[in-house]
């Protein structure tokens, strides 16, 4: 037996006992004549102590250990006489009578600490050291805790967890996607999934009702930051529903997994229109943390001789409570932050709610005290309040305006880390115009079903989808929607979406044929896993949630890949090498 207890496991009720350990060498003290070594694993640390005056061998042996070597240790559970009560272990010791090294190791790139020495690079490249570090640890225990809360959720509403292949024909999702060359049929490609959407619908014609699946997903986007190009969904769809099925399913999978793993109680779980989050937060996942909701100043703002706003196609604002006090340098800097080319406004107009009721604006030379408190009333700022406005393009400044809200609410700590909302976005649009392609292309997917009687639809560009968001603090981290089950209508949306008969056929036929032989009605809805882990978390990065994950430029360091494959296999794939294509 390698080990009779793990590293965090003793304590003072096992004072006296044998036992025998095994894991890693934090690090090695020696201290007047005594040798200390903290033994590590996943469960924890534990100090280990030799004795020059009793065992001056053993001890010696001790002291050559090194870092990450990887030792077995038996002796005896001895309460320390200094106790260190951060350590669950810390009220024991274990004095060594026999010590084994079961595997050298070498001293590693970087300190095996949650503050560690190593660059993203090094840890990356080095990542099962990396893993041991214990917040890493964290992150993806962390993880394995979420899957099991959503797993037990799933199971007791007698979901089913059923698997989907991997190597299939396209699912679109709005990205390009993987493929694999198929060395059986030449000139024949695979690709991989971007979603198992297809799978779980002809599951909901096969009959499977409530299926789930916590699948990986691949998507070849051109990578922005924190996108991986695979990553994990728990993948969910029901049959014989409407979307206040779903909405209340998988509200309490959120809610079962947020208490599980933080023990929050996530509250009501607010439903807000897409058009009214646009009109109110400027985006379709708002942060609903905190207020600072915008005000449209159109009517109060224009025709006063201001040609900016006059022109503008929306003037909005927002009131910072509290923030009339803020500096000239202060608006400055606001103004240079909205100008910025991340953001892209041409500038910034405040005005602030003086406590003597007096206003003071950017824009006095244009507006009196009187516009000025119109613009205050109808904002609802009150005096000490400051009102931030922006104006343009509705859908730029709206955009805009939302950055600066949420960066208003960063600097006046509105967006608490331990505060926790989520809210269903609804009723988007189901369709929206891409102007290049001289087509419509799906806001969801082009499963979607349309909210509205579609054999009477005229206008295809008003009509709003059945599909629903999940937004939690700002992200969006599930999304779905209830699906068309009938092939004419499904015939009808790829034709909306620049698709002739032909094209569907061959891509989607499969799926069309299924809807003939009883299709029941059906949604459903899938998770970021990844991103809710790292909200869960209390951090930014997907990444540090994914035991290996690809860089940003989707690379994978420590194993170099994608990397070139053999000549045989070019040829077994009846494909050719780039630098052989560019020698013909
Ligand atoms: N397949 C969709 C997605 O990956 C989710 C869904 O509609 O269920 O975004």
């Amino acid at each position: 037996m390698y080990r009779t207890h793990t590293c965090g496991e003793l304590r003072i009720e096992n004072n006296g006992q044998a036992v025998t350990l095994g894991g890693w060498v934090q690090r090695v003290r020696e201290l007047g004549g005594m040798t200390f070594v903290d033994l590590r694993d996943r469960y924890g640390i534990t100090q280990l102590v030799f004795n020059m005056d009793t065992d001056a061998e053993l001890c010696e042996q001790a002291n050559k250990l090194g870092r990450e070597f990887v030792i077995q240790a038996t002796g005896t559970v001895n309460e320390r006489s200094n106790k260190n009560p951060k350590m669950p272990t810390g009220d024991v010791e274990i004095i060594v009578n026999n010590l084994k090294v079961l595997n050298k190791a070498k001293t590693p790139p970087f300190t095996i600490e949650s503050d560690t020495d190593g660059g993203d690079d090094l840890r990356m490249r080095y990542r099962y050291l990396d893993l041991r570090r214990p917040n890493v640890q964290q992150n993806i225990l962390l993880r394995h805790k979420a899957a099991r809360a959503a797993r037990e959720y799933l199971y007791n509403n007698s979901f089913l967890e059923i698997e989907t292949p991997f190597l299939i024909k396209s699912t679109p999702e709005g990205a390009r996607d993987f493929v694999v060359p198929s060395r059986m049929n030449e000139g024949q490609f695979y690709a991989l999934p971007q979603s198992p959407q297809t799978f779980k619908q002809l599951l909901m014609v096969s009959g499977y009702d409530k299926y789930f699946q916590i699948v990986r997903c691949f998507r070849d986007e051109d990578l922005r930051a924190d996108r991986q190009p695979e990553f994990t969904q728990i993948d969910c769809e029901m049959s014989f529903v409407e979307q206040e099925d779903i909405l209340n399913m998988f509200e309490g999978l959120l809610r079962h997994v947020v208490d599980s793993i933080l023990g929050y109680d996530l509250g009501k779980v607010e439903r807000m229109q897409y058009d009214t989050a646009m009109r109110l937060y400027g985006i379709d996942k708002p942060d609903i943390r905190f207020g600072m909701t915008f005000t449209e100043l159109n009517d109060v703002a224009q025709n006063k001789g201001f040609k900016i706003f006059d022109s503008a196609e929306l003037v909005v604002g927002i009131c910072a409570e509290g923030c009339a006090s803020y500096t000239r340098k202060q608006l400055d800097e606001l103004t240079n932050w909205v100008k910025r080319p991340q953001i892209g406004a041409k500038g910034l107009v405040y005005v602030k709610c003086n406590e003597d009721g007096s206003f003071k604006s950017s824009v006095d030379k244009f507006y009196g005290q009187d516009d000025l408190k119109a613009w205050a009333e109808k904002a609802g700022a009150k005096a000490g309040d400051l009102l931030l406005v922006l104006s343009g393009d509705t859908a730029k400044v709206r955009k805009q305006m939302g950055e600066l809200r949420l960066e208003m609410g960063k600097r006046l700590g509105l967006r608490k880390a331990d505060e926790f909302k989520a809210l269903w976005v609804l009723d988007f649009p189901l369709l929206e115009w891409d102007e290049d392609g001289n087509r419509w292309n799906p806001c969801h997917h082009p499963f979607t079903r349309p909210k509205a009687d579609w054999e009477t639809i005229e206008n295809w560009g008003d009509i709003k989808a059945d599909a629903y968001d999940l937004v939690l603090n700002g992200n969006e981290i599930a999304g779905g929607s209830i699906r068309i089950h009938e092939r004419d209508l499904q015939e009808k949306m790829f034709e909306l979406l620049g698709m002739d008969k032909e094209e569907s056929e061959h891509k989607f036929g499969f799926l069309m044929s299924a809807f003939e032989y009883g299709a029941p009605p059906h949604g459903g809805i899938a998770f970021g896993f990844d991103r809710l882990c790292a909200i869960l978390g209390g951090q930014e990065s997907i990444r540090d949630f994914i035991a290996f994950p690809k860089n940003n430029s989707g690379r994978d360091t420590m194993l170099d890949a994608p990397s070139p494959i053999d000549d045989e296999q070019y040829e077994e794939l009846h494909i050719q090498a780039v630098e052989k294509v560019a020698e013909v």
